[in-house]
């Protein structure tokens, strides 16, 4: 029960109805019996900056920060990680004494499942759907970690050169994308395609005859098996899903807030028990 005590984290964003991440927080908080709470709050671009200095005033210890506020907020920062200013982005805040420090913790979340695989990638080809701020956020991991080289593919080829440019990768139409399909040791989507309520599409083509050393890695975690991991499945690719990534990103946000490893069993378990998760 929250009390005089309790220390406020909170999601900014529009919309964040559909969010997990004050189930999944709050599961970690209760558990480790933290006195914190976390609630999703609606802000729009205009009362951004009112709502950021709102909860410093408030004494707030935390915040993620999503759609649209990601590039924003580094405004308000008063500090930023390597990997947020390098991205242009940020998904967490955290209280210093200072101020508000920025960071994106989109990258970690991105790489946890593909620790095993870190290795195998270095210097092969990833190409990635999309080109919004999530794929900004896998274009730094791929390059800055794994070392991979990346095509960036979208429906907009000017969308994809303006990420291409800033991290000096390849850009083109995702259709054009299509040729390398064959020798890509990573294809990942990062857009919203296949996403529930329009899960029976895929923004991609997956060749027959494809390795278990070939990477298919969707985004999207809801549905949990998408239409573009069934059919990497069926070409013989092996899977990772929308979860990890999801989880992986809370994880590194909740490390900063508490100091605490958050309890990785009792969020699957919560994230499990959602619909269409
Ligand atoms: P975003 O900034 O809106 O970017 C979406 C990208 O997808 C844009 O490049 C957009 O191109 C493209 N796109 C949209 N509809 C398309 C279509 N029908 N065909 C081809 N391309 C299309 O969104 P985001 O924040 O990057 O998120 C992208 C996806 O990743 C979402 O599903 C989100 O839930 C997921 N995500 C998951 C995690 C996780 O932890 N698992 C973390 C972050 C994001 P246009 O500009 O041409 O529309």
């Amino acid at each position: 029960m929250p009390d005089a005590e309790t220390g406020l984290v909170v999601l900014v964003g529009d919309p964040v109805e559909h969010s997990l991440s004050p189930q999944i927080h709050n599961a970690a908080f209760q558990a480790q019996g933290l006195n914190l709470t976390y609630l999703a709050c609606r802000v729009s671009p205009a009362r951004l900056a009112a709502a950021i200095d709102g909860l410093g005033a408030l004494g707030g210890v935390g915040a993620n920060v999503t759609i649209p506020h990601k590039q924003a907020v580094l405004e308000l920062a008063t500090s930023a990680s390597p990997s947020a200013r390098a991205i242009g982005a940020a998904n967490t805040l955290v209280r210093t004494s200072d101020g508000w420090r920025a960071d994106n913790t989109d990258p970690a979340g991105f790489l946890a499942p593909l620790d095993s695989y870190a290795e195998s990638l270095r210097g092969e080809l990833a190409i990635l759907i999309g080109a919004g701020g999530a794929a900004r956020a896998v274009a730094w991991a791929c390059t800055e970690h794994l070392g991979a080289r990346v095509i960036v593919a979208a429906r907009r080829v000017g969308q994809a050169r303006k990420l291409a440019e800033t991290l000096g990768t390849e850009a083109m139409t995702v259709a054009d994308a299509q040729r390398f399909a064959r020798d890509a040791a990573l294809v990942i989507n990062a857009t919203p395609v296949g996403m529930a309520p329009h899960a029976s599409l895929t923004p991609w083509t997956f060749p027959t005859g494809l390795r278990p050393s070939q990477i298919a890695y969707d985004l999207v975690y809801r549905p949990a098996q998408t239409r573009f991991l069934q059919e990497a499945e069926a070409a013989g690719a092996t899977c990772i899903g929308g979860l990890p990534m999801l989880i992986g990103q809370a994880a590194a946000s909740y490390r900063q807030w508490t100091g605490r490893e958050m309890p990785l069993d009792v969020v699957r378990d919560i994230v499990s028990r959602q619909p269409d998760a």
